[in-house]
C-alpha cells in the first residue's frame, strides 16, 4: 500500500522575484512530510506559481520521483472573479498545507492607502486559515 500523496497548496503574486525561496519552502515541505508530495498551484505564468512548476518539472527530471503538480488555471474568460473562483477550489480540494508567498500590492487601480499584501494570494491564505489549513506565510 503506497501513502496518499501530500498535498501543498502555493499561492503567491505574480511578481514574486524569489525563486530560491519557493524552492526552498517546497523542498522542505515535500521532506517534512515523507511521502509524494502534490503542488496544487494557480498556473500563473510569472511569480510564485512559476517558481513552484518549475521546481516540479526539476524534480521530475532527476528521476528520483515522488513529485507532481496540479495546475489549476483560472477562467479569467469569466471575468475577475475567475481567480477567487479557482482560489477557492483550490483550497476545497483539501491541501494539508498552504505556502503563501506575498508580496506587496502593486495593482495600479488600488484604492487602500496603507501597504499590504497582494489581493489574490492574500485571499488564499486568508481563505485556507479559516479552512484550518496550516499556512505558512512568507514576505519578501
Ligand atoms: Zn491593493
Amino acid at each position: 500500500m503506497t501513502a496518499a500523496p501530500y498535498r501543498v497548496l502555493v499561492t503567491g503574486s505574480r511578481d514574486w522575484r524569489d525563486e530560491q525561496r519557493v524552492r526552498r519552502e517546497l523542498a522542505c515541505a515535500w521532506q517534512e512530510s515523507g511521502r509524494p508530495i502534490v503542488v496544487v498551484h494557480g498556473a500563473c505564468d510569472t511569480g510564485a506559481d512559476r517558481h513552484a512548476a518549475l521546481w516540479v518539472r526539476d524534480c521530475r527530471a532527476t528521476l528520483l520521483g515522488g513529485v507532481t503538480d496540479e495546475p489549476h488555471p483560472a477562467a479569467w474568460k469569466q471575468g475577475p472573479g475567475a481567480g477567487p473562483a479557482r482560489n477557492r477550489l483550490m483550497v476545497d480540494s483539501r491541501p494539508s498545507l498552504c505556502l503563501a508567498f506575498i508580496a506587496p500590492c502593486t495593482k495600479w487601480n488600488c484604492t487602500r492607502p496603507d501597504v499590504h499584501g497582494s489581493h489574490g494570494a492574500s485571499q488564499c491564505a486568508a481563505y485556507a486559515e479559516v479552512r484550518g489549513i496550516t499556512t505558512r506565510r512568507f514576505t519578501p
